[in-house]
């Protein structure tokens, strides 16, 4: 018998992507007595996945964060909630997905990554990490590029790259300098034909600058330090555990496999609008200063730029995506970079490289 009293029921924000869509919607969660109550964004009317239908991505531990889950009835949406609270109340409703024995169920098999994921969940569970980041680390190598070049290619969509072979020549020189500290990984970067003054990292080891930060920087020190950033978030492999946790992991494996049909075409917007939290900037800048000591290069442009970059936009209406957004917490940076000891430096590059690379996109009219 249901009683006649309506309890007050907590609510939770999540997200939630029907597999199909370019991106995840906000969504409201409650756990009621049959299931999970999801409001996926305002308006829409909500519906119940049922607690013996859900399916976590990792076997949920009460010290977890956040949980991505699945329902067996709807193939390839997901739900992705990050808060603790939340994943407490329903490790008590659904008990099984706290068991070793629950399998994620994808919308479409892949059986590669299927394999890799039975293998790791044993190794998240001990571990007790957050769902979205460790299944980023077990995505093979060959689709984390795949990934990637789709993001860069819809990010650079009609505004065309800059590459002037002096100019491509001076940048490969810098990278082959920064690659000595980053364990034998090779970042591709890429320039983009565009005004903003950002640069980002994408999934498998590529990273996007911004002509209008090329231009911005006073010296060569000051793009060596935005891209040791860049590459720190490339390490840690912050992009594509943000694409994971907005897109869901059903939609992030149908885009490395390159298999869809334009609905994820503006993937790259993904990631422009993402600010990183506190503790993956804190990360990507300590790879950024063991980087630039390593290769020999000043801090002092590394922490030049982001803070000059900072008081500029401060003082203006702060851009959709400028870089203060995308890559926050500019004064910390400044002081950590204050306070590391002296170490004999030379400039990233030459003057004649420098001249190069400011001159990468040849005489092509700005893109806005
Ligand atoms: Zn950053």
């Amino acid at each position: 018998m249901s009683t006649p009293f309506r309890t007050i029921v907590d609510t939770y924000e999540g997200r939630f992507s029907d597999g199909r869509t370019a991106a995840g919607l906000p969504a409201t969660v409650r756990l009621v007595s049959q299931g999970l109550e999801i409001a996926p964004g305002a308006g829409q009317v909500p519906f119940v996945w049922s607690y013996r239908d859900l399916a976590a991505a990792t076997p949920i531990g009460r010290r977890a964060g956040d949980v991505l889950l699945s329902c067996a009835v709807t193939p390839g949406a997901t739900l992705f909630v990050s808060d603790q609270a939340f994943v407490a109340a329903l490790a008590d409703k659904a008990s099984h997905l706290t068991t070793v024995s629950q399998r994620w169920r994808f919308a479409r098999p892949l059986l590669a990554v299927c394999a890799l994921f039975a293998l790791a969940v044993a190794a998240l569970w001990v571990a007790d990490v957050s769902p979205a980041r460790g299944l980023a680390g077990l995505l093979p190598m060959e689709l984390r590029r795949s990934l990637g070049r789709q993001v860069v290619r819809s990010m650079s969509q009609g505004r065309g790259t800059c590459d002037t072979p002096e100019g491509r020549a001076a940048l490969g020189r810098l990278t082959e300098r920064l690659a000595v500290a980053t364990g034998g990984k090779r970042f591709d970067i890429r320039v983009l034909n565009w005004s903003l003054v950002n640069a980002f990292a994408a999934p498998g080891e590529q990273i996007v600058l911004t002509r209008g930060l090329i231009e911005q920087a006073i010296g060569p020190d000051e793009v060596a330090g935005v891209l040791a950033h860049e590459m720190g978030h490339g390490l840690e492999l912050h992009p594509e555990t943000a694409i994971i946790r907005v897109v869901g992991l059903s939609a992030a494996v149908e885009l490395m496999l390159g298999g869809n049909g334009g609905a994820l075409a503006n993937i790259g917007l993904v990631l422009t609008q993402l600010g990183y939290s506190r503790a993956a900037e804190r990360e990507a800048d300590a790879h950024a200063l063991r980087i630039l000591e390593t290769a020999h290069i000043s801090l002092q442009g590394f922490a030049g730029f982001f803070k000059r970059v900072e008081d500029r936009e401060r003082g203006s209406v702060i851009g959709e995506i400028g870089l203060l957004r995308t890559h926050p917490f500019s004064a910390e940076r400044a002081r950590l970079a204050e306070q590391r000891p002296a170490y004999p430096a030379t400039p990233a590059l030459t003057d004649d490289d420098w001249r190069a690379l400011r001159g990468i996109c040849g005489n092509q009219p700005m893109h806005p």
